[in-house]
């Protein structure tokens, strides 16, 4: 394992975060005024910061000792060890592998947006599933879910969280086009610019009434975001913030 030391705090450095994920960290963490991203080899990044080789017991003892459980609409996500919150829904997550532990802003957007939309029978689809959070919180409110990522890590992550969750989530490697539609719902944690390119095709995966939860989206992108999807033939119904990140729902009419 090795960790990337970025000068700064999460807030400052919140634009780069799903950044680094998309190039592989598997987990940030912030300590006295630097931000240290954990990956398994060394990439190329776009920002300055210093590499360090850690062996890796040290890195899970130090992600184990600092991860709280957290609370988000009707969820409780922690860690296997965590003792679980009376009256929410469990989501356990084994930390550490792929992005979803509920520590950031755009999960717990999702999980309270799901909590909201979910019915049960509801055609789920998580796009971009990392851990498989969403998916599985749908499952546990009665969706038939259906999750899809790129990064065949996160479709590992998401299956064994699945199955630690004991629910049903169907778990597949690839984007929009690995899936069948139509979905009562679709849950897509990604990034602005993924969202206006992916807009066409997220009205085909909707069925008619069906709602898309598109969050990822920083506030000063979000306009842009919501003309793409409109543009797509989606009727825009709310948006939420929590920080600096929007969640946005919209409606195939
Ligand atoms: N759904 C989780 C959550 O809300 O915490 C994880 C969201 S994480 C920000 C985005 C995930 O989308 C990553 O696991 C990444 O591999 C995946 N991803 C990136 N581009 C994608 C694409 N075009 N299609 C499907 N998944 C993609």
């Amino acid at each position: 394992m090795w960790v990337f030391r970025i000068r700064g705090d999460f807030q400052s450095l919140d634009p780069w975060l799903p950044e680094l994920f998309d190039r592989g960290a598997r987990g940030v963490e912030e300590r006295e005024g630097e931000v240290l991203a954990y990956f398994p080899d060394r990439v190329e990044l776009p920002l300055p910061g210093e590499w360090e080789k850690l062996p890796d017991e040290d890195w899970l003892a130090a992600w184990k000792r600092d991860l709280k459980p957290v609370a988000a609409g009707r969820f409780w996500v922690g860690a296997p060890w965590h003792e679980p919150e009376p009256g929410l829904v469990p989501v356990v997550i084994e930390p550490g592998m792929a992005f979803g532990t509920g520590h950031h802003e755009t999960t717990r957007l999702a999980l309270s947006a799901l909590s909201r939309e979910v019915r049960p029978g509801m055609r789920v689809l998580d796009l971009g599933t990392g851990s498989g959070v969403l998916a599985i919180a749908a499952a546990k409110l009665g969706a038939r879910a259906v999750a899809v990522d790129t990064d065949p890590v996160a479709v590992t992550a998401a299956r064994a969280n699945a199955a630690r969750n004991r629910v049903e989530v169907e778990v597949l490697e690839g984007s929009l086009e690995a899936v069948r539609g139509p979905f009562d719902l679709v849950v897509a944690n990604l990034y602005a610019e993924l969202h206006q390119a992916l807009a066409p095709g997220y009205r085909e995966a909707l069925a008619p009434g069906g709602r898309l939860l598109a969050t990822g989206v920083l506030a000063e992108r979000a306009a842009a975001t919501r003309r793409a999807l409109e543009a797509a033939g989606l009727a825009h119904r709310s948006e939420e913030r929590e920080g600096e990140w929007v969640l946005m729902t919209l409606e195939r009419p």
